[in-house]
């Protein structure tokens, strides 16, 4: 269990969150968190987020016609 305390809103306290069962394949890095309370969910940011656009990336050229020197 990775249960973590957060602020809620709707309980005005400090809780304890629960991660539900997760259908989008996150497995241990789910970034959600269900409220024990109430029952929000509620999404965490706090894992790193990586670019996962390479901006521009190209391929180097090859001439298609080598030439023998
Ligand atoms: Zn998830
Ligand atoms: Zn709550």
């Amino acid at each position: 269990m990775s249960d973590r305390e957060l602020h809620c809103d709707t309980c005005a306290g400090v809780v304890p969150f629960e991660a539900p069962p997760c259908g989008d394949g996150h497995g241990a890095d789910c970034p959600e968190l269900i409220c024990t309370g109430c029952g929000a969910a509620v999404v965490i940011a706090t894992f790193a987020f990586r670019e996962t656009r390479l901006a521009s990336r190209r391929a180097p050229r090859r001439p298609s016609h080598a030439r023998a020197a």
